[in-house]
């Protein structure tokens, strides 16, 4: 059993890390790759940060319900307070966005230049800055007096599926009052997207956290657990 880390480009080509019982694994994902992988709804831990670039895996490889860390990896985390809103990292642009996933709407921050990333990281549908370039501790207020008018900061696990209809997002920004461009993510991949289910195989494209056939994207959200699919499709003989 195996759970999803997420996808790095640290060599230029996108690499999954992929968390195990017995530590990390990493899987190439150039093109024209086949993957013999289903994506489940279940949860693993994908361990810790005890300092940056050092990432040590859960000892327990321990069952989770909901996001990618269990309690106690969550607690040693150095990303941790980073994550709660409590402090920023390290000096950088910041920007504040709202993004769509199914009909929740979700505001959130991330470093200006991360943007497009982060958004096909979340699996956001659709997508717009709101603020841009300011301090981390700016961009974190400004989270937070969002947050505080009604928009989640998280996307509940029961509603992440389903359909995305913008006008979620256009209405909330109109009620928050930014006159923002409304991105199509979904688009930027050019098709639909799931979140469960089979890998698209042969790989066509990867982008940010998002494995596309061409035919469908599948959403690689950190923690899901991965399994060898139990039937194959007629497809792949
Ligand atoms: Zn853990």
């Amino acid at each position: 059993m195996k759970s999803i880390v997420k996808i790095s480009w640290g060599s230029g080509k996108p690499v999954l890390k992929l968390a195990t019982e017995n530590g990390f694994e990493y899987l190439e994902l150039e093109k024209g790759k086949k993957l013999e992988y289903e994506l489940t709804t279940d949860r693993r831990c994908t361990g810790h940060f005890e300092s940056r670039g050092n990432h040590v895996a859960c000892p327990d490889f321990k069952q989770i319900d909901s996001g990618d860390q269990c309690q106690e990896c969550r607690r040693k985390d150095i990303y941790t307070d980073w994550r709660e809103g409590n402090s920023t990292p390290y000096d950088a642009d910041y920007s504040v966005y709202l993004v769509q996933s199914s009909n929740n709407v979700k505001v959130g921050v991330t470093k200006t230049s991360r943007l497009q990333e982060r958004w096909l990281e979340q699996g956001a549908e659709y997508a717009a800055e709101i603020i841009s370039e300011v301090s981390g501790d700016t961009a974190l207020e400004k989270e937070k007096e969002i947050s505080e008018e009604g928009v989640s900061e998280r996307i509940s696990k029961s509603t992440k599926s389903g359909e995305a209809d913008v006008t979620r997002l256009k209405s909330t920004l109109e009620k928050l009052g930014f006159d923002a461009e409304i991105q199509n993510i979904a688009e930027s991949i050019n098709c639909e997207l799931k979140r469960k289910g089979r890998f698209p195989s042969p790989v066509e494209k990867v982008k940010g956290q998002i494995i596309s056939n061409g035919r469908y994207g599948l959403i690689l959200d950190s923690g899901k657990v991965l399994k060898k699919p139990e039937q194959r499709g007629l497809a792949d003989y």
